[in-house]
């Protein structure tokens, strides 16, 4: 590991660790950034703000101006996941979840990057048999995330028997997170598949239209379309056909879920929410799993791997970034696994000790 290629960094990092067991996976994740910050003389500037349900029990609005501003001032953010049960009762616009949308939105946060791949170590926590996971996985899902159905119209009739979303896509927003898509394939296995449902939705034949065209900008990208549908029998049945998975909002939302069961636990994907410039947004791809929170059970990986995709994509820090992979990596190989990742053979270890072990793998690796 090289620790000193890299130029010491100051950043400003807004931290929302949010409800359930964002608060337990969020301080496993700092506590590994502190370690990368003494071990590569940095200085992370880190600053809690609340959201989601417990800013909603503070304020009465699930995501406050505070927060949002704190982030917009923040050179990337950190959050842990929000919602639970005690807030289900209440309207649409007060939920928490809310916030999530609210800041996609406010910080242009367009393009959602979900790796979902398997640990050589993790291959029996998979679901699927091991001739269909003998080569691995490795995808990426690249998903729309500020557009499509859950940012249109969502309306009741009078008598709210009748319900309506609306999903709609413009060229311009399909034609930017394609681009991303194309991007990332260069730099991978060099194929795009992009999912839609052009043979019912007037949206997803724009989105293919608009696809075709960008990829004829990136000649050595191989690129193919899958109904939503077979693509979601596909990624039991085959995985290893794909590299780059480009979908809409929803779509993706649902598949990035099926590509987490199939890699052994959604407690191990991280994810990205991008902007233009680079500026972004990090955390877990599950939510706030309230049955489990409070315990010291949940895993904190998929919040540790969004860090190093952070210094990676927004701060550039590859070497770090590196360090903190390679150190999870490690942990695992040496059989430490949270509840969620257990075998019968082995017992399994609290949130805070996995955090711990991650922590201690980094300053192993520079000893
Ligand atoms: P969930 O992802 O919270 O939990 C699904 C299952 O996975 C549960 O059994 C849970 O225990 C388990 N799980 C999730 N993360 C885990 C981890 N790190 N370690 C071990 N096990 C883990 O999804 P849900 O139960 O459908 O939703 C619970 C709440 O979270 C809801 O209020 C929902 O709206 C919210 N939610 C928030 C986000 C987010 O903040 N980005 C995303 C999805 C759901």
């Amino acid at each position: 590991m090289n620790k000193n290629k890299t130029t010491a960094q100051n950043k400003k990092i807004a931290v929302l660790p949010g409800d359930g067991i964002g608060p337990e996976i969020v301080r496993e994740a700092i506590k590994v950034l502190n370690v990368v910050e003494k071990v590569f003389g940095h200085k992370f500037d880190i600053e809690t703000y609340p959201v989601g349900g417990c800013a909603y029990d503070l304020c009465g609005e699930s995501l406050p101006k505070e927060t949002l501003s704190a982030c917009r001032s923040a050179d990337a953010v950190l959050l842990g996941a929000v919602g639970g049960p005690k807030w289900d009762g209440l309207p649409g616009e007060k939920r928490p979840e809310r916030a999530l949308l609210g800041l996609r939105s406010e910080l242009w946060l367009f393009a959602n990057l979900r790796p979902a791949k398997i640990w050589p170590s993790l291959l029996d926590s998979s679901p699927l048999k091991k001739e269909i996971i003998s080569d691995g996985i490795d995808i990426l899902v690249v998903r729309e995330l500020t557009g499509g159905i859950y940012f249109g119209a969502h309306s009741r009739s009078l008598d709210k028997k009748i319900a309506r979303d609306e999903m709609a896509y413009s060229e311009f927003e399909v034609e930017r997170i394609a681009k991303v898509a194309f991007e990332c394939a260069r730099s991978r296995n060099k194929k795009v598949t992009s999912v839609d449902k052009a043979n019912v939705l007037e949206s997803s034949r724009l989105w293919r239209e608009v696809v075709e065209r960008v990829s004829k900008e990136y000649p050595e990208v191989e690129l193919n379309h899958m109904y939503v549908d077979n693509a979601a029998m596909q990624l039991v049945r085959n995985p290893g056909l794909f590299d780059v998975l480009l979908t809409e909002n929803m779509f993706g939302d649902i598949l990035s879920d099926e590509a987490s069961q199939i890699t052994g636990s959604i407690g191990m994907l991280p994810s990205a929410s991008l902007r233009h410039d680079g500026f972004g947004m990090y955390e877990p791809i599950h939510g706030s799993a309230p049955d489990i929170s409070g315990k010291n059970i949940a895993n904190p990986l998929a919040t540790i791997l969004s860090v190093a995709m952070m210094l990676r994509s927004t701060f550039l820090l590859s070497d770090e970034a590196n360090a903190i992979e390679e150190a999870v990596s490690n942990v695992l190989l040496a059989g430490l696994r949270t509840a969620d990742l257990t075998s019968p053979d082995a017992a399994p270890i609290g949130t805070s000790q996995m955090g711990d072990a991650v922590a201690k793998a980094i300053l192993k690796m520079v000893k």
